[in-house]
């Protein structure tokens, strides 16, 4: 009977033991990830850090059970709020809750328009103007609020929130990195020369970014013949850091007579043009010209091809030449673009056949303000269009601020003179308008040439540095 109790107690501690296991880790184990109080930032998305449900210290599949969150937290809103997760589990309901607190413990915020301010190598100055903004997500825009200090190493900006909460922003100030040297020309380039003299090459240095100069040997490497009209390099290199650095001058061998920018004298400078010929009369100036050793600009034409063989010696005797039009006709040449061309390089063939040179200077022939055109290709400023086109191909053009009147109605010698006498005397760059194809014209140089040369003015001849005396575009 007595082994019969035991047994009975026995299994009675048994079923008991099973009931008391079976409910014991049967029921899973929730945690709060996080803990059970969090906090989180105002204005600031709060992002819920979940739980993890295991069940006799194994974490269970996220399949096996269901996690619903009910809560009514407004991070707009300082204060505390709960936070609920319902966890369904084998059909049965666990609740936990934790409490989430929407605090304000950030300082505001800074924005610069520069991350760091770099200084100038050579001078120090800094390169760029630091500007901030400054935003708080309690207070809102607290910009004028921002104290901005200088020291050594940089820009310190700070700001406070009305909680207490301050920023502070260092904005490095560094000295940017040494550019790299380059090669400084002596002299200026382009370099003018006339024909036939001697070209002593000025030489260049290697300099770094402050202009000093630099040890270092500076090869030179020149195509210059000073014999020849035309324009010429002089290629400059050296090696520094293993790298090369290239510089190029530009050597413009010029025709005797051409002045350029280099070697202006003199108060009042007359630049005498010619347009039209070269005709009948051209020879008999050309030697007037010689007489008085004064240089003009010959704005030369094919209407006369009997006489084009003296734009050869126009050019011989130091003048310079242009281009004026192949047919003078305006209809013609002012019918489009391509028209003007068209015409404008058989001219320049023309030069180019006589002197050897074409060349990058031209008249248009009635002007520049000419309306004679606007009949020739109608509604498509054509005026326009041509200058436009011709400076992009790295053509100058010229008006006059002096008309001889030379073309008008029946010159006459006095008339010319007169009126070319007192345009000299009324510009301090004169460019005279005159045709060498008139009689009178060539009748009146003697009274203008013995007048320019006795009362001390200069006369030039029209090239690319010429100041660009020119009428306004009408079309
Ligand atoms: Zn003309």
């Amino acid at each position: 009977m007595k082994k019969g109790i035991i047994i009975g107690i026995i299994g009675i501690i048994l079923v008991v033991a099973g009931l008391v296991s079976y409910f014991a880790f049967s029921k899973p184990k929730i945690t709060l990830l996080g803990g059970d109080y969090i906090k989180t930032e105002l204005k600031h998305k709060y992002k819920d850090k979940g739980v993890s449900v295991t069940l006799n210290g194994k974490e269970l599949d996220k399949n096996s059970y269901k996690v619903k969150i009910e809560d009514n937290i407004n991070t707009d809103e300082l204060g505390k709020y709960k936070e609920t997760y319902n966890i369904e589990y084998k059909k049965k309901i666990y609740k936990i809750v934790r409490t989430v607190e929407v605090v304000d413990e950030e300082g505001p915020e800074i924005n610069t328009n520069y991350e760091k301010v770099e200084t100038d190598f050579c001078t120090g100055k800094e390169k760029v103007n630091l500007t901030f903004t400054a935003v708080d997500n309690g207070d809102g825009d607290v910009t004028d609020k921002v104290t901005k200090e200088k020291k050594e190493d940089g820009y310190y900006l700070s700001v406070a929130d009305s909680k207490g909460n301050k920023t502070v922003k260092q904005v490095p100030i560094v000295k940017e990195e040494e550019p790299a040297p380059h090669i400084k020309i002596n002299g200026t380039t382009p370099t003018y020369i006339t024909v036939g003299d001697k070209y002593n090459d000025q030489g260049a240095y290697l300099a770094d970014y402050c202009g000093n100069k630099k040890e270092a040997e500076v090869k030179s490497n020149s195509t210059v013949d000073s014999s020849k009209v035309g324009t010429y390099k002089v290629d400059y290199s050296t090696i520094y850091n293993d790298k090369e650095i290239k510089a190029t001058r530009e050597v413009k061998v010029v025709r005797k007579g051409t002045t350029t920018s280099n070697t202006i004298k003199g108060n009042k400078i007359v630049y005498l043009t010619f347009d039209d010929g070269p005709g009948a009369h051209t020879e008999r100036l050309l030697n007037l010209l010689d007489k008085y050793n004064v240089k003009a600009t010959f704005f030369v034409t094919h209407q006369y091809p009997k006489y084009e063989y003296l734009i050869k010696e126009e050019a011989k005797r130091g003048h310079a030449v242009a281009v004026h039009s192949y047919s003078h006709n305006y209809k013609k040449i002012y019918a489009s673009v391509d028209a003007f061309k068209t015409d404008f390089n058989l001219m320049n063939d023309i030069i180019e056949n006589q002197t050897g040179t074409r060349s990058k200077i031209f008249r248009f022939p009635g002007g520049g303000s000419n309306t004679v055109s606007r009949s020739a290709c109608k509604g498509c400023k054509i005026m326009t269009q041509i200058s436009k086109v011709m400076e992009s191909e790295g053509y100058y053009w010229f008006d006059w601020n002096v008309s001889s009147g030379d073309a008008d109605g029946s010159p006459t010698k006095e008339k010319t003179t007169n009126n070319v006498i007192n345009g000299m005397k009324n510009h301090s760059n004169a460019v005279i308008l005159m045709h060498d194809i008139h009689k009178s014209t060539v009748d009146a140089m003697e009274d203008i040439l013995k007048f320019g040369t006795e009362n001390g003015y200069t006369f030039k001849v029209l090239d690319e540095t010429s100041p660009k005396i020119r009428h306004k575009i009408n079309n």
